[in-house]
């Protein structure tokens, strides 16, 4: 098999379209040699030989060494320099490279190949001793990390040391034979550490790099990254080699990154850090903090050091062509690594820039009237899921600001939370429902954790693609990096800014838009959905077949499901309407009551409310569906429980205490998930059913007399299993109606139907459809009785199941397409054999995820339904389905 595709030399083995081969950054280095851009030469090893190393033991295929030699030559050609020469070294740099991009989760090795001797050759090759040796022990440094495990606080402290002792505090400060002395005390330290020398062979570097590349896809930071945005294991990295070129080389040198449109709010200008005599980890790792690539942006951020625009024109006029370039030919915006070397431009990375999601709308939006791309592509170009950023709220502008220092607006949103200054406390408050804000001097990906408990971030040091706001953005948390003000005392608990001092646990807000670092909680104003959003939507809106409604029962969600688009109510759980203050009353005294008429005499307290809610409902919806479900969960739930609830409810209700003690005690289930509860109540006790039939037609009813439009109401049945249980609710269904009908003297239509929520409804769905009109695929339950798993104890295990990939997503969130989908593409197709227009929707969780919506679309449902905060995810993502 072939392992090994080369690049560089203005051509290439592979290109942009084999990432799944060679990863997200060997296919584009192949691309842009293949498109004559400026590319070091080098060569990746394929995805699929680190996956043939994970299938065998941790061995590499019998061929790759020598596909490896070949690559090597290939490359010593190219560039006319030797991998292990002493006279002219050529030097490598060693990375992971993913089919899917995973900012810093993986290893990378740079100056690959220097040793005792080389470093002789670099330093006569570069005229710049200094140069050589910093490249040495750094390349010791980040060896001895990644490939040789070694704690990279040791060689700080090695370097503290001579800091010390030549009285510098900056590492510019150090000569050639400065570096020449800690360089022998790094290489001391690592022989006492494993008990042999620093690998002095290139060969064998170069292996060991690999080997840690290899490795680093199964480290803790990797499967925490994958686990979060879902990419499957065994996808496997591939590994690319490749010369080295140095930004470090002098001030006619330097590294950087760049976006071609502004990744934080989609500006169409060209957007980025760079910095002068540097390598590229030090503008990652935000450790210094960067200078604007164009005047205007320095002068925009009142920035004192020059421009790239204004310090080295000339590159940065053929940068900007190939910026240009690469837009163009990706037809999207770009995120782009690039080093100057001695005056040369070199392209070290290009791939589709990732965003926010107010950026990926406009940048859809703007491409699309552009020309450069169609509408349903900018409809495919954006991720449903990642929309839920724009629904979040914003700091009021008219709310008193108290702005206790500004920092970068590296990731939008407003946020308000306790100050945490550790991942793990971020992670453990969040546990607790509390929200937090964790305040970092730097974040590094061993902090992705505590990134992803918290809602917003705020680093003191680094830039606009520092590790914390490139995470930040990809996560969609609010962050402002860069806040150089904020001195942080981790130890003492507190920081200080601007001679204030704030503790941990105080209450900040942060606007991740402006930068702007608040003290308390000023006031937040919901989203505005117009502009790009109100573009995009429409143009998804065009494109679906899947209609989209949402689960909502009070008058505000129904409100909010409106506003965000949905097309009516899939579900309205009717239980919430009972828990009120002032019903929950009568709903126990019917509970207790002894008979049948006790019932019913509290059920005529309940009615009237009941009835009220469905006007309300009715009257917000205005015409469109509304799903109602009679009621569901075991009636224990509503009654007190501990001997001190049942007193103060006896108190408050005048019910008798032993009575309300005795009912709990009574109708106390083991199992309440599989017990009394759907509708067996209603088989049961028919009088709680009739009632909410007879509340929802007077409803419906009294908004047809009044002239509004008048509302077609969907009343479903939940849990039921068996077509002679839906005949016998169906004909209750009917009795009332038609009674209701008949008095209001109004010709209404409404319609009957179920809920599938059982393996033996799904199965046996021909025979309920002969008395439903309607399905509702009631996925929570349905998935949680398929797999024999109860969704409230489930999170005990489902971690160590997604751990050892058994499962890969939790079930509950994300549809299990192959056993639960099964079901329901039997129950369709038993279904529509039955009754061939019987209306197929889907109103558990799962109905706003867009790869189960993906399913619902292949299934042919007509609608998901979804909570309203969801709407405009569901809507894209049926969009993206139909495309
Ligand atoms: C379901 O089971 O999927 C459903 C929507 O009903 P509930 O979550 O109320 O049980
Ligand atoms: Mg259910």
């Amino acid at each position: 098999a072939r392992w090994v595709y080369a690049f560089g030399g203005g051509g290439a083995d592979g290109d942009a379209s084999m990432k799944n081969l060679l990863g997200g950054k060997g296919a584009n280095l192949a691309e842009m040699s293949s498109l004559g851009l400026p590319v070091p030469p080098g060569f990746t090893i394929t995805t699929e030989a680190c996956v043939h190393y994970y299938a065998n033991g941790r061995q590499y295929p019998a061929d790759l060494a020598d596909q490896v030699k070949v690559g090597l030559a290939k490359v010593e050609e190219i560039t006319g320099k030797r991998f292990g020469d002493v006279a002219n070294p050529l030097l490598v740099s060693v990375r992971s490279g993913a089919r899917a991009s995973m900012p810093g989760m993986m290893d990378t090795v740079l100056n690959l190949g220097l040793n005792d001797e080389t470093v002789e050759g670099l330093a006569k090759l570069s005229g710049d001793r200094r140069f050589a040796y910093d490249s040495y022990r750094r390349f010791i440094q980040m060896y001895s990390n990644v490939v040789l495990n070694l704690e990279h606080h040791m060689f700080e402290e090695i370097l503290d040391d001579h800091k010390e002792r030549l009285d510098i505090t900056v590492d510019t400060g150090l000569t050639a034979d400065d570096w020449a002395e800690v360089i022998k005390d790094y290489k001391a330290a690592v022989r006492d550490h494993l008990g042999k020398p620093f690998p002095q062979d290139a060969q064998e570097q170069l292996w060991g790099a690999v080997g840690a590349v290899f490795a680093s896809w199964m480290n803790d930071r990797a499967k925490f990254y994958r686990r979060m945005h879902d990419i499957p294991e065994s996808w496997g990295t591939a590994v690319n080699i490749q010369s080295m070129v140095f930004g470090n080389m002098g001030d006619t040198s330097a590294t950087g990154v760049a976006f071609t449109r502004n990744p934080s709010n989609g500006d169409n200008r060209l957007y980025g850090e760079f910095l002068i005599n540097a390598q590229g980890e030090d503008v990652v790792a935000g450790i210094r903090t960067p200078q604007s690539l164009t005047k205007a942006a320095r002068e925009e951020m009142g920035d004192t050091a020059p421009s790239m625009e204004e310090a080295m024109p000339e590159v940065f006029g053929q940068f900007k062509t190939v910026v240009e370039t690469l837009e163009r030919h990706y037809r999207d915006m770009q995120d782009i690594e690039f080093t100057v070397e001695q005056g040369k431009l070199y392209m070290l990375q290009t791939r589709n820039g990732k965003r926010t999601a107010k950026a990926a709308l406009k940048v859809a939006v703007d491409m699309a009237a552009e020309g450069v791309i169609s509408k349903e592509e900018a409809v495919g170009r954006v991720e449903p899921a990642s929309l839920d950023q724009l629904l979040h709220p914003t700091i009021d502008p008219t709310a008193h600001r108290d702005v206790i220092t500004t920092g970068l607006p590296a990731s939008p949103g407003a946020a308000t939370g306790k100050i945490v200054f550790d991942s793990d406390a971020a992670e453990k408050a969040a546990a607790n429902g509390e929200a937090v804000i964790l305040v970092r001097e730097e974040t590094s990906p061993e902090d992705i954790h505590g990134m992803h408990a918290a809602r917003g971030i705020i680093t003191a040091r680094g830039g606009m693609t520092s590790h914390a706001a490139v995470v930040a953005r990809g996560m969609g948390r609010a962050c402002v990096s860069g806040a150089g003000d904020v001195a942080i005392f981790e130890k003492e608990g507190l920081f200080r800014v601007r001679g204030r001092e704030f503790k941990l646990g105080e209450i900040i807000t942060i606007d991740g838009s402006t930068g702007e670092i608040l003290a308390g909680s000023p006031k937040m104003i919901e989203p505005e959905l117009t502009g790009d959003f109100a573009t995009l939507m429409g143009w998804a809106d065009q494109v679906r077949r899947l209609k989209v409604r949402a689960n909502a029962e009070t008058p505000l969600d129904a409100k909010t499901a409106r506003q965000f688009g949905a097309e009516g109510i899939g579900l309205c759980r009717t239980e919430h309407m009972f828990f009120d203050d002032t019903r929950i009353a009568a709903v126990r005294e019917m509970i207790l009551a002894d008979d049948e008429n006790g019932r019913r005499a509290a059920l005529a307290k309940i009615a009237p409310f009941q009835k009220a809610d469905f006007v309300e409902l009715f009257t917000i919806m205005e015409g469109l569906p509304v799903t109602i479900r009679l009621l569901d969960p075991p009636l224990h739930e509503f009654l007190p429980h501990t001997e001190e609830d049942v007193e103060a409810v006896a108190k408050a209700t005048g019910l008798d205490a032993a009575k309300l003690m005795r009912r709990a005690k009574e109708l106390h289930e083991t199992n309440p998930m599989l017990g009394h509860r759907g509708c067996r109540l209603g088989v049961s006790y028919p009088e709680i059913y009739e009632m909410q039939v007879r509340a929802i037609l007077e409803a419906a009813c009294e908004i047809a007399k009044s002239g509004k439009a008048a509302p077609v109401p969907e009343i479903m049945h939940p849990l039921v299993a068996k077509g002679e249980e839906m005949k016998y609710l169906r004909d209750l269904t009917d009795r009332v109606a038609k009674a209701v009908l008949e008095e209001q003297g109004v010709d209404l239509k409404y319609t009957v139907g179920t809920m599938i929520e059982l393996p033996r409804a799904a199965l046996r769905a021909g025979d309920l459809a002969a008395n439903a009109e309607f399905f509702s695929f009631g996925t929570n339950d349905l998935t949680q009785t398929t797999f024999g798993i109860s969704r409230d104890d489930a999170g005990k295990f489902l971690g160590a199941y997604i751990d050892k990939g058994i499962f890969e997503k939790d079930p509950f969130v994300s549809l299990d397409q192959e056993g639960v989908g099964d079901l329901i593409r039997i129950a369709a197709e038993r279904g529509r054999a039955a009754r061939p227009d019987v209306k197929l929707g889907i109103c558990g969780e799962h109905g706003g995820d867009p790869a189960s919506i993906g399913f619902c679309e292949k299934v042919g449902l007509d609608y998901v339904s979804c909570s309203p905060y969801r709407v405009p995810i569901a809507r894209l993502a049926a969009a993206q389905a139909a495309l």
